[in-house]
């Protein structure tokens, strides 16, 4: 089978690992810091706080907004972990309808959606592909709302010139085994405000702080206090050092990425009655993934999966869940184009064999299907 998703190994994770695991210090260390410093320098930001995953990002993020009992503005064509982490907080989610083409959530439909109780806004740059932020950041600024960017998607994409993660109040990024940049779990917190970045050491690990120290028991060098229930959220050196054998290669990877998915829209335009991911003026995507729009989505895969294709649905969108019910809202636009979207494989290493058996599989099913109408 083609996977959907595959990480690419460098050649240096092993190398890189093992100088970890001689050193002794498997723990958040010197790796983790200089992993931090990477992610930092790469997106733009004055801070970056390694982590367990985005979710765990996401969790921090909102925890320092204080969004209990308060809105926050969230798309439902996301995984699930950008509006849990909502609900981690007690906050209320307040989805927004997305724009049709690029998935995004629709920046024209914010503003009738904000009460004197809304919070914040969050945003998922879909595929790598930017929301409109110049609209979404004028509106919370003209009502004084948080940005929180859900960059899952998005190392490496960009917003006119800007990356990605350096626009928001916060952004959070995955280092998950299908993102642009893997380490099996991982994820890391950015932002550009020093209070911010002091609370969020301090949640990442327990709620411990060391400040304390001087003032109080000064004499026990071992002492630290303990001053809220925080988590167990920091990444380690063994984490880190896999992600800086990948940033080695990010560059090259998400020019793969790029390679392939313009070698995908070159091949299916006009094919049946498929509708390719649209690219704006905004936009330079990270090419996370590689989504068409097609009525004979659970056909057509299904006839992929018997030829040997893996694909995917991104997503199910959240509002739809069980569990989310209690704040569910008619979206038209995303409960209409969910049933249409189709994730083909996209990976660093797909080959040119691999690639155009699936674009030849997806000819061959409009074939069969214009032949079996006739
Ligand atoms: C993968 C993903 C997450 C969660 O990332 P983890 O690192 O696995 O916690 C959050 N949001 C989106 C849009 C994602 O794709």
């Amino acid at each position: 089978m083609i996977p959907v998703f595959r990480p690419y190994t460098t050649g240096k994770e092993i190398e890189y690992l093992k100088e970890v695991l001689d050193s002794g210090w498997w723990g958040p260390g010197p790796k983790t810091r200089e992993f931090e410093e990477k992610c930092a320098g790469y997106i733009g930001t004055k801070y970056a706080l390694g982590l367990n995953s985005a979710t765990a990002a996401l969790h921090l993020a909102f925890k320092c907004l204080d969004i209990k009992d308060k809105e926050v503005i969230t798309p439902s064509m996301t995984f699930v972990s950008s509006n849990h982490a909502i609900l981690y907080c007690e906050g209320i989610p307040v989805f927004c309808d997305i724009e049709p083409d690029t998935l995004n959530i629709d920046a024209e439909k914010m503003e009738e959606l904000i009460t004197a109780n809304t919070k914040a806004i969050q945003v998922v740059h879909y595929g790598g592909r930017a929301c409109n932020m110049d609209k979404i950041m004028a509106i919370a600024r003209r009502h004084h709302l948080f940005v929180v960017e859900d960059c899952a998607h998005a190392f490496g994409g960009e917003h006119n010139g800007k990356k990605l993660g350096s626009i928001g109040d916060f952004a959070c990024f995955s280092f998950h085994a299908v993102k642009n940049l893997a380490t099996g779990d991982g994820g890391v917190i950015v932002s550009n405000s020093d209070d911010w970045y002091e609370r969020l050491k301090q949640l990442r690990w327990m709620g411990i702080t060391k400040d304390t120290f001087n003032r109080n028991i000064g004499q026990y060098s071992w002492f630290y206090d303990v001053v809220e229930p925080g988590f167990k959220y920091h990444m380690n050196d063994i984490t880190a050092a896999i992600g800086l054998a990948q940033f080695e290669k990010l560059e090259w990877m998400n020019e793969q990425r790029k390679k392939w998915s313009d070698y995908y829209s070159e091949n299916l335009k006009g094919v049946g009655d498929i509708e390719l991911p649209p690219i704006k003026s905004y936009m330079t995507p990270s090419y996370h993934n590689y989504v068409i729009k097609t009525d004979y989505r659970d056909d057509l895969q299904e006839y992929l999966r018997k030829n040997g294709i893996s694909t995917g649905v991104h997503y199910y969108p959240n509002h739809l869940f069980e569990m989310y019910k209690p704040f569910s809202m008619r979206l038209p636009v995303t409960e209409a184009v969910w049933k249409r979207v189709l994730t083909l494989p996209l990976y660093p290493a797909l080959t040119n064999n691999e690639i155009d058996l699936v674009i030849n599989t997806i000819k061959n099913y409009y074939n069969n299907r214009k032949n079996n109408s006739n």
